[in-house]
């Protein structure tokens, strides 16, 4: 195990959630609702416009990560675990074995995923692994990735951007126009 599955699920969440942004994929209450289902989040709801624009405006936040330099990064990091008052507790809930939780499950949902995010990253600091934080390497997609693979070769998202890449390198080479 390269890192601890709340970590993988962290970093693999915070991609989903920036990558929503490109889909254009959180545009209402029931689009937060179904992607707060699907990523198992658990903890206190709102239900409410403030709440999802409060989780919309955490994307760019989350973005920069991907986009900055290791001191940014940290700084990026500091700034979300201070802002939400973040506060390290093991726990164990459901089906899930000890973990961590910063935030208590009643703090708003933007925090908590602002901090479970932030917490990803800070083992990717810890660990010097930073650079499996990657922007998909498609030339027409900026979606961002998390390169969780052992020989650290994964360079595109997805969306099927691999598949379109190498679909369009076979047509180009049967054209012999490469
Ligand atoms: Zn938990
Ligand atoms: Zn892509």
């Amino acid at each position: 195990m390269l890192f601890a599955h709340d970590t993988v699920m962290a970093l693999t969440a915070a991609a989903a959630l920036v990558n929503t942004a490109s889909a254009g994929s959180l545009d209402s209450v029931a689009d937060l609702d179904a992607f707060v289902t699907e990523w198992g989040w658990t903890g206190s709801r709102e239900h409410s416009r403030g709440e999802l624009a409060a989780v919309r405006a955490l994307r760019p936040k989350l973005r920069a990560i991907w986009e900055s330099d290791d001191e940014q990064v940290v700084r990026i990091v500091n700034g979300l675990l201070l802002d939400a008052h973040a506060l390290p507790q093991l726990v164990r809930h459901g089906d899930w074995d000890w973990h961590l939780h910063a935030t208590d499950p009643s703090a708003p949902l933007a925090d908590r995923m602002a901090v479970e995010a932030a917490m990803g990253v800070v083992d990717l600091v810890r660990a010097g692994e930073l650079d499996r934080l990657r922007i998909c390497a498609a030339d027409d997609c900026d979606d961002v990735l998390v390169d969780l693979s052992k020989n650290r070769s994964r360079r595109y998202c997805d969306r099927g951007c691999g598949n379109r890449t190498n679909v369009a390198a076979y047509r180009a080479r049967l054209s012999g126009t490469s």
